[in-house]
């Protein structure tokens, strides 16, 4: 049954419990066994050694089990058919000559440790020897006509066990009671019902064979561990292959995903640093057209190692992201200590001899690199490998061979990159002016109030940078909307309508396919998300949204409300604030929607005074 001994986390109301069920397990002791063992016969002390020796060989069998890994131990057969053939008393005889043989041979548990585990065992003796006697159970053969009160016995011993260990470890670990003792089951039921038909088998075979009966039934139970020993290693091998990429012997893509996840909660939770470093070798298709794909691969081989080691070495957690492509994951590390790092392995691997890699432009094995960092804006994990990605493909623009922090190049650069991503972005918008006008110029206005926007928040250069561009481009996916929809005079047909809704998603595929805009994709995908959670595409709730969209919804409604079209009613400043306000807590956020009319006030002094 679980143990206990593993345990090395100790709080305070852990002490409490074990203080509290030692004191139950001892007086519960005294109480059933009176020290009977003192009057025992020369025969009942052989069998008392015999069942001993058992339950050890049991206890030191441990059953591991997946997914964990966590050990169980299948002693509890043999208590069991004691109490089916001796009685309760003599059971506690050899559950106390076990628990002191086990303690002396396990001394870097401590004492009180195993006290606790002994007390558990006596409370959940006594309880089943007890329940035996009320339900007419007799100590001895195993009787047909008493077949419930044995499994009504096995019934309290498990109900027990699971319910004092389930108990411990949610004093220990918090959570709910009822969720600690599913996960306790989920892993463990099987071995519990072994157990439990075990202590049957145990009990017709001490009766009718006796001591051969029991060396039958330790043969069996033995086996039985083996068998789901074996079974955990097979387990183990074959997650282990699942979550490796058998070139390189790093964890592949889908592993890494995983991890990362984990790793971005842990980070939140405990509040440490995390960051995340994307590796893409350099002119890596040269070296593959040079010496073909074959020695390409192993070269990638050899840098997985390279990295394999390394990481090894120093905590971190690499993997193959796909094709020459690595990441590491590195808890603990902020930006700059993961970027001096990420150094350090990059000049290691130009100093590395390979075959042929004088062919590279260097002449040497050489990656490029972009580091990102956990922070608290981060809600999902790919926009950390969005943002490393995005590091990494500014570290290929400034001549490969370099690694680069997300964010971190000089505020002329970022005014220069921003004025060029502005202009690519109205090429692309350039495409409105056939398509549809109005967008095009509803494209720009957005634009301009997130400039203004920006600067009453106080935004960072980067923040800045994503939010209006994100508001520039937060359209575009209505290029794919056809001609007669996005230029219908008319009310639009529900199978229109559901097609004007697609643009969002349309738009954040477009958005993908470019390295520079992928960090913009949330504000194309989530811009129509509402605060009650009404929106679409996903029907996102008040802070599900990130901030920033949420205020580019604000933005892009006034915007439509108060914009002049033909044939559709327009509505003036005052009316939209009003309507805006209508709206504050259902479609929008009520803090960014005050703060966005504080700013349309402040541009428009004459309209307030008509809303107030
Ligand atoms: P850059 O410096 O811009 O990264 O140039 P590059 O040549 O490395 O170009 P890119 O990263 O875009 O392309 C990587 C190439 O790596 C494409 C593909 O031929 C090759 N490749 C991807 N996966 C494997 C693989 O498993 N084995 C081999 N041999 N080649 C691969
Ligand atoms: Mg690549
Ligand atoms: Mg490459």
């Amino acid at each position: 049954m679980s143990k206990l001994r593993s345990l090395t986390v100790w709080f305070n109301s852990g002490h409490m419990y074990a203080f509290i069920i030692s004191i139950l397990g001892i007086l519960l002791f005294g109480y059933i066994n009176k020290f009977e063992f003192l009057h025992y016969s020369t025969s009942s002390w052989v069998w008392v050694y015999a069942l001993t020796g058992a339950s050890l060989i049991l206890t030191f069998s441990l059953v591991q089990l997946p997914p964990e890994g966590n050990e169980q131990t299948m002693e509890s057969a043999v208590y069991l058919a004691c109490i089916f053939v001796f009685g309760g008393s003599y059971t506690l005889t050899i559950l106390a000559l076990n628990c002191l043989i086990f303690y002396f041979f396990d001394r870097s548990t401590s004492w009180w440790k195993h006290l606790t585990n002994f007390s558990i065992y006596t409370v959940m003796i006594c309880v089943s020897s007890f329940t035996f006697d009320v339900l007419g159970g007799l100590p001895g053969p195993l009787l047909n006509d008493k077949l419930t009160a044995y499994l009504l016995t096995l019934a309290v011993y498990f109900v027990s066990n699971t319910f004092l260990i389930g108990l411990y470890y949610y004093i220990l670990y918090k959570g709910t009671l009822f969720e600690t003792i599913k996960d306790i089951l989920k892993d463990s039921v099987i071995v519990y019902l072994c157990t439990l038909v075990l202590s049957l088998i145990s009990t017709v075979l001490i009766v009718h064979n006796s001591f051969l009966g029991l060396v039958l039934f330790l043969c069996l139970s033995t086996l039985l561990c083996y068998s789901f020993k074996r079974l955990f290693a097979m387990y183990r091998n074959i997650e282990e292959r699942a979550n490796t990429d058998q070139r390189t012997g790093l964890f592949n893509h889908s592993y890494f995903e995983e991890i990362l996840e984990q790793e971005i909660q842990k980070s939140k939770d405990s509040g440490t640093t995390l960051s995340l470093a994307m590796i893409d070798l350099d002119d890596f298709k040269k070296y593959n057209d040079h010496f073909g794909h074959l020695q390409g691969d192993k070269l990638i081989a050899f840098v997985g190692e390279t990295l394999r080691s390394e990481s090894l070495k120093s905590g971190t957690i690499a993997a193959r992201y796909g094709g020459e492509e690595f990441t590491l994951l590195m808890p603990d590390y902020d930006s700059q200590q993961a970027r001096a790092y990420i150094d350090l392995l990059r000049k290691k691997l130009n100093n590395s001899r390979f075959t042929g890699v004088e062919i590279f432009p260097l002449g040497c094995l050489a990656f490029s690199a972009g580091v990102a960092s956990c922070s608290s804006d981060i809600h999902d994990k790919s926009q950390l490998v969005d943002q490393a990605d995005q590091a990494l493909y500014y570290s290929k623009k400034q001549g490969k061979n370099t690694v680069h922090i997300y964010g971190a190049h000089s505020p002329l650069e970022q005014e220069i990159d921003f004025s060029q991503d502005v202009r690519d972005i109205e090429q692309q918008l350039n495409l409105f002016m056939y398509k549809d006008m109005e967008t095009f110029r509803h494209s720009k206005r957005v634009f301009r109030y997130a400039m203004d926007i920006s600067d009453l928040l106080e935004l960072d250069t980067l923040t800045k940078r994503q939010f209006t561009l994100g508001a520039l481009i937060h359209d575009i996916g209505k290029l794919e909307i056809p001609w007669g929809i996005l230029n219908k005079k008319g009310k639009l047909e529900p199978e229109e309508w559901e097609m004007v809704k697609w643009h969002v998603t349309w738009g954040k595929k477009m958005a993908l396919t470019n390295d520079k805009y992928k960090d913009l994709a949330p504000y194309i995908e989530l811009h129509h998300e509402r605060y009650d959670g009404k929106g679409y595409p996903y029907g996102f709730k008040g802070e599900e949204i990130p901030y920033l969209c949420r205020m580019l919804t604000v933005i892009d409604s006034f915007d439509a409300m108060t914009t002049e079209r033909p044939y559709q009613p327009t509505k003036t400043i005052a009316e939209a604030i009003i309507e805006l306000r209508a709206c504050a807590g259902s479609q929008f956020d009520p803090k960014l929607t005050e703060l966005f009319i504080g700013y349309i006030d402040s541009r428009e002094p004459q309209h307030s005074e008509i809303v107030l």
